[in-house]
């Protein structure tokens, strides 16, 4: 393969508000998002578009990261052997930025490198990545703990009449009885038919996630995501022990061997990678591989607009996060549900392409 050389990068970041406050049980009040896009030109006429994303905190210093130590290094690199940018990245930084920011920064590098692949395939990111189908199960994620129970119901059928066939809710409010209730009233609304998660963001006890699980039973939940501390390796291993409820985890594990550990101890029901942290397309696809290796069913985390092709694309493929964070409202192709199915874009690349009259409002600053 003739060598295709990076001859300059471009990265910008983007802070975009919210059309509400989104809470959860560990982060607090989400106001804004921000966006860290790398666009990657090659010598002979390629251009690839990458990003990553936080819950606006840390962005910028992912910009610098990208901006004044990985770029210099990556200039002149052949953009078609993307394994041996993605070792180079993770070398030189790997003292100071294992599993941390760099795992983030990485990501829109590859994924603006997997882009190019695409691009210079002719091919849809779904059909290069996999091509086991053009669409899948999805679900909606909602950032709601802090809507009122009423809201919550209101904000739920709001997801039903988008068409999704399931939906997400936040939970770790003090008392769990409350959790509990909330949870029961979902239900109530959605029927029997429609599936039905929660997730805790790590604000539970082992003891109260398991008190907490055990009253939800009857609910027929699909899985109880991040239950305690996601470090915690062995006690989901004993979470999962103690309730019928499957377990789900992976946003928080931003390396390869961290998720060997998740496979090997936790007893994990689902797994969801995101491709904005794990050194992106090539790091979300050796977790897919991991995955299949232990049966687990491979969903994802946040960035619905890429993840849809990821997901697509794997025959083990569990179900794409809709996340309350619309990036794809910036894109020009938003996300699309037909018969409660995400669609993959059927565009040339991976199909996530910034519209510059939407985004350019929120611009940070840019190389
Ligand atoms: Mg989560």
């Amino acid at each position: 393969m003739p060598i295709r050389k990076i001859k300059s990068i471009k990265n910008a970041i983007y802070n975009i508000p919210l059309k509400e406050v989104l809470s959860d049980a560990k982060h607090g009040d989400h106001t804004h998002f921000e966006i860290i896009v790398s666009t990657i030109f090659t010598d002979d006429g390629y251009e690839g578009t990458g990003y990553t994303y936080t819950g606006g905190k840390g962005g910028r210093a992912i910009f610098s990261l990208l901006e004044d130590e990985i770029k210099p290094t990556l200039i002149g690199a052949d953009a078609n052997d993307i394994q041996a940018v993605w070792n180079s990245m993770y070398w030189n930084l790997h003292y100071v930025g294992r599993g941390g920011i760099l795992s983030f920064a990485m990501s829109a590098i590859d994924i603006a490198l997997w882009d190019i692949k695409c691009k210079t395939l002719g091919k849809p990111l779904y059909q290069v990545a996999g091509g086991a189908s053009d669409r899948t199960k999805c679900y909606a994620g909602g950032i709601d703990l802090n809507f009122s129970q009423e809201k919550l119901l209101t904000n739920i059928q709001g997801y039903l009449d988008r068409g999704f066939h399931a939906v997400k809710i936040k939970v770790g409010k003090e008392n769990y009885l409350e959790d509990v209730a909330r949870a029961e009233a979902v239900r109530k609304l959605i029927g029997s038919d429609i599936k039905f998660m929660v997730d805790a963001n790590y604000s539970m006890s082992e003891k109260q996630a398991i008190q907490f699980a055990k009253a939800i039973e009857p609910l027929d939940i699909t899985w109880f995501e991040e239950p305690t501390l996601p470090d915690e390796y062995e006690m989901y291993g004993r979470i999962a022990d103690a309730t019928t409820i499957p377990l789900a985890m992976g946003e928080n594990l931003h390396t390869w061997h961290e998720f060997t550990y998740a496979f090997a101890q936790s007893k994990l029901g689902f797994v969801q990678p995101d491709a904005s942290n794990i050194g992106g397309i090539t790091g979300w696809l050796e977790i897919a591989e991991l995955a299949k290796q232990h049966n687990i069913p491979v969903c994802s985390h946040g960035m619905h607009e890429l993840h849809v092709s990821l997901l697509s694309s794997q025959s083990h493929a569990g179900y794409l996060e809709v996340h309350s964070f619309p990036i794809d409202e910036y894109t020009t192709r938003p996300i699309q549900i037909e018969n409660g199915l995400a669609l993959a874009p059927e565009l040339v690349g991976t199909g996530v392409e910034f519209d510059p009259v939407l985004v350019t409002p929120h611009l940070v600053k840019t190389s």
